[in-house]
């Protein structure tokens, strides 16, 4: 039952009421709670591990494609492996109001996703601690020991950026990649960011420009132009 909640994004008030729709006894919101943490920590662990059986497809991809990679592979090591990946990064809603963001990283040879990361400009539990009005001293030390899922407190435009200066600090560390191109949209501002970053000391990372962007931002230039030319022809033509 817990479950199920979980999955449809449902909390432990709308677990009662269908308890009780049911006529059947719910569980304590405790009960409820460890659960719910159990889940989320199970999936996490897929999650990962599912990131590195991916990590593995996309060395044995480079391998096929690289001699020194793959001799170093069958020698038993975990070479250094430099790849293109495309970045881009998602709301939960337009408009820059959304609460959650996630920047993605996807390698170009397999077409395999190669890391994520999720920026959450809120936590439910923080919500509802403070609509109970704890006093000062007790909330803050409930804090101390909660595990908090906001990690992003900057404006909702920004968890684009952010997200990929994590991933691309991260890659060494975490599957010795080094993501050496960027293939993006029109707006560089996440690239930049990453070279600011510096995430590979003595590697630049370049940028890739999407053929879908430029196709439109193509198309934008000459519509804007044909509008003109009809407008003001002569204008134009001097
Ligand atoms: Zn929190």
């Amino acid at each position: 039952m817990v479950l199920y909640s979980h999955e449809i994004g449902k909390g432990f008030t709308s677990l009662q009421t269908f308890s009780s729709v049911l006529g059947i006894s719910g569980i304590s919101q405790r009960a409820f709670k460890d659960h719910d943490n159990k889940i989320t920590d199970c999936e996490v662990e897929s999650g990962e591990d599912m990131l590195y059986r991916t990590a593995n497809a996309i060395r044995q991809a480079y391998a096929e494609t690289d001699d020194d990679i793959r001799e170093a592979i069958e020698r038993g090591e975990n070479p250094m492996i430099d790849i293109s990946v495309s970045f881009d990064g998602t709301w939960q809603k337009r408009g820059f109001t959304s609460l959650y963001g996630v920047g993605v990283c996807i390698d170009l040879l397999t077409g395999l996703v190669v890391d994520f990361d999720i920026r959450s400009k809120y936590c439910h539990a923080c919500h509802i601690q403070k609509a109970e009005s704890m006093n000062a001293t007790d909330l803050a030390v409930w804090k101390e020991q909660h595990d908090c899922c906001t990690n992003h407190h900057k404006s909702s435009k920004s968890t684009e950026q952010d997200s990929a200066v994590i991933l691309w600090n991260r890659s060494v560390a975490k599957y010795n990649f080094r993501y050496v191109e960027m293939l993006s949209d029109g707006d560089s501002s996440a690239f930049k960011a990453v070279l600011e970053s510096k995430p590979y000391a003595d590697k630049a990372v370049t940028k890739l420009d999407c053929i879908n962007h430029a196709h439109k931002r193509m198309g934008t230039a000459l519509r804007k132009l044909a509008k003109e030319s009809h407008l003001g022809a002569e204008e134009l033509a001097g």
